[in-house]
């Protein structure tokens, strides 16, 4: 258990350093986490640490109603978020939330990201869903990324007027999820401004997701 939760603090700790490289955070404004394999317990970042600060030891254990269990810094506030999907999604190995600007710009406008380039029917399968409107404080962020995502391929949701959260089956993925999300709401942005996307057939999405997810999924934790 002990050599696990180090290896994950390590994990956690360095796929922050992700966030800033891809230009996807300001300040302290996101966060990885990762649950702990076997364990109801995840590790997530402290709350109001810069990211130049974050090593695997100032990260913090948290049970799944988001109670912190270890670490000597209080857990990010949005800790509760990530705790309520773990709890209510099995599957799920990691959460990130980010208020990257594109994405950000999509969910302050209510609007999906359509599923108009390959790149989408095959990281997303489909286009990239908004969540409702949601107060920090309680458990509506999480029960709005849960009510959202289950059942949907897309592992990225634009949470109403806030901002991007992204699952994985590990926390390298949901990090992925996040790089690709930024990724193609700019693009499909600037397509916007010079006219109208063009949408890509149903068939066609499905054997773009069915390929790029069987391919990417014979390799674990990648
Ligand atoms: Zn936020």
């Amino acid at each position: 258990m002990t050599s696990v939760l180090k290896e994950i603090r390590k994990q956690v700790a360095d796929l922050h350093a992700e966030l800033p490289r891809n230009e996807l955070v300001v300040w302290t404004a996101g966060n990885v986490s990762a649950r702990v394999p076997g364990e109801d317990l995840l590790v997530i970042k402290p709350s109001g640490v810069r990211y130049a600060e974050i090593t695997p030891e100032n990260m913090v254990v948290c049970d799944l109603d988001g109670n912190l269990v270890e670490g000597e810094l209080s857990p990010s506030s949005d800790t509760a978020a990530h705790a309520y999907v773990y709890k209510h999604m099995p599957e799920v190995g990691g959460v990130v939330h980010t208020h990257s600007t594109y994405a950000t710009a999509w969910s302050a406008r209510g609007e999906a990201i359509p599923c108009v380039l390959t790149m989408i029917a095959d990281e997303f399968g489909g286009e990239i869903p908004v969540g409702p409107f949601a107060l920090i404080g309680d458990d509506s962020i999480g029960r709005g990324i849960v009510e959202t995502l289950r059942g949907h391929r897309s592992p990225a949701v634009l949470m109403r007027n806030h901002g991007v959260f992204t699952i994985g089956r590990d926390a390298k993925a949901a990090v992925k999820a996040a790089v690709m999300c930024e990724d193609v709401a700019r693009t499909v942005h600037i397509s916007r401004q010079i006219g109208e996307p063009v949408p890509i057939d149903r068939a066609d999405i499905d054997a773009l997701y069915a390929r790029y997810q069987n391919v990417y999924g014979q390799e674990p934790a990648k």
